[in-house]
């Protein structure tokens, strides 16, 4: 079977990994490259945690993930992944995120304790919890080490013979019935099937079946600089990877210095539009001040220390932030992933295994991912960013 996979973010990277190595001849398309820096999968690092929730799905997908992040990095010559843990700060009233997770991750043979905030206290002297409720420790999680994963995982899907092209497709969806209707340098693709994997230009790419299900925000990620000679005092194995679940301001999460950037921070807030190709990626001075705010209060150690390094990129979000996995309803050939919605990276070749077994296997979609939940109100995800109701997301971006 041919196979063209248009887009080398994370999700089409492991798409095409998955099917070449089981025997399809694979194509892989990108306008700019596996993890370039526009992309969703661009930049230095991502959490990976099993924690989500009542989605059982997601923590399946990213349990499926594990060995293939252990054994990538193990065989690469840089470090691509780093278990140190992940501790969620409970600042909200609600803990149900966490405890709906509980049962999910023990399904899966590992697990999340509660520890007592005196004993927070003491094995992360760093960190102030005092207006934190509750925290809670996940060992199975940790960093990956982003753009180098995906970078190294289309080499691998080269060495095994998969071939790859730098350049924009282009795909006329009002006529995705034809053979002709997805081209590169003006020339048709020849493929028996397609996976249509563009992250945030997902939407422009196909409009008619995204523009009404897909909205792309911007977001803030910051490396503050750690002092001189410091750099173990901050480091992974003195503070895990972090999230602050907070309803009422966003909520912040971290990894600690790491590939010698600096101390990340980030916020989780979808509520400002972005355009991939034509949005300035510059931090907004008031972002830059509330985050310094955020960071000097439950870090005060960090109080005063400068911004190293920023990054400025964008989520494709689904209006309910849950994937969509759908075959195109003009050409049932196509299968289009998109809504990565801010959590994709983590559970990538989980994903691009999923993906060969329903092109290859003609496995099911699960239902949890089927475009049409998004035709009618209401969200049906317990994904914890429930700060934009449904209908406001609509009317903020379309
Ligand atoms: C600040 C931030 C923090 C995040 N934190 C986490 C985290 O901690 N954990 C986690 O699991 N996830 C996290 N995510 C989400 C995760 O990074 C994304 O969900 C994931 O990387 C999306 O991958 P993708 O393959 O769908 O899209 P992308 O990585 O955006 O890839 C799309 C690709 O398509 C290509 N393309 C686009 N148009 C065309 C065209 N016409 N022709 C050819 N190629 C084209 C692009 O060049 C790009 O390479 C975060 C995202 C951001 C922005």
């Amino acid at each position: 079977m041919k196979i063209a996979v248009i887009g080398s973010g994370i999700w089409g990277a492991c798409s095409a990994y998955f099917l070449n190595k089981e025997g399809c001849d694979v194509e892989l398309y990108d306008m700019w490259g596996a993890g370039n820096s526009r992309s969703g999968s661009g930049g230095a690092s991502r959490i990976i945690r099993l924690t989500y929730g009542d989605d059982k799905i997601y923590t399946e997908l990213t349990n499926n993930s594990f060995k293939f992040w252990e054994n990538l990095s193990n065989k690469s010559e840089r470090k691509l992944y780093d278990e140190c843990g992940m501790l969620w700060l409970v600042s909200q009233e609600d803990n149900s995120y966490i405890t709906k997770s509980k049962k999910h991750i023990e399904s899966v043979g590992h697990n999340i304790e509660q520890i007592s905030k005196k004993d927070a206290k003491e094995r992360y002297p760093l960190i102030n919890f005092d207006d934190i409720n509750e925290v809670h420790l996940e060992k199975k999680a940790g960093a990956l080490m982003a753009s180098r994963c995906c970078k190294n995982i289309v080499r691998k899907f080269k060495d095994n013979g998969g071939k790859v092209y730098l350049g924009e497709v282009a795909i006329d969806e009002k006529n995705l019935e034809n053979k002709n209707s997805i081209t590169y340098n003006g020339k048709n693709i020849e493929a028996d099937k397609y996976v249509i994997a563009c992250g945030p230009w997902n939407r422009k790419l196909l409009p008619e079946m995204l523009e009404n299900t897909t909205y792309i925000s911007r977001q803030e990620v910051y490396y503050f600089g750690v002092p001189n000679n410091k750099a173990a005092e901050y480091n992974l194995n003195k503070i895990p990877c972090w999230l602050d679940l907070n309803a009422n301001n966003p909520s912040y999460y971290g990894i600690p210095f790491h590939l010698n950037k600096g101390f990340k921070i980030a916020y989780d807030e979808r509520s400002t539009k972005f355009d991939p190709d034509s949005s300035d990626r510059v931090p907004l001075p008031e972002l830059v001040k509330r985050t310094k705010t955020y960071l000097y209060h439950r870090f005060p150690n960090l109080k005063g220390l400068p911004i190293a390094e920023t990054r400025v990129c964008q989520y494709e979000n689904s209006l309910d932030g849950n994937f969509i996995m759908n075959y195109h309803k003009k050409n049932d050939n196509v299968l289009v992933l998109s809504g990565s919605s801010g959590h994709g990276f983590k559970l990538g070749p989980g994903l691009g295994e999923m993906v060969k077994n329903i092109l290859i296997f003609n496995n099911e979609i699960p239902k949890e991912f089927n475009l049409e939940r998004l035709n009618c109100e209401g969200t049906s995800s317990q994904y914890y960013n429930a700060q934009i109701k449904y209908k406001e997301k609509k009317r903020l971006f379309n």
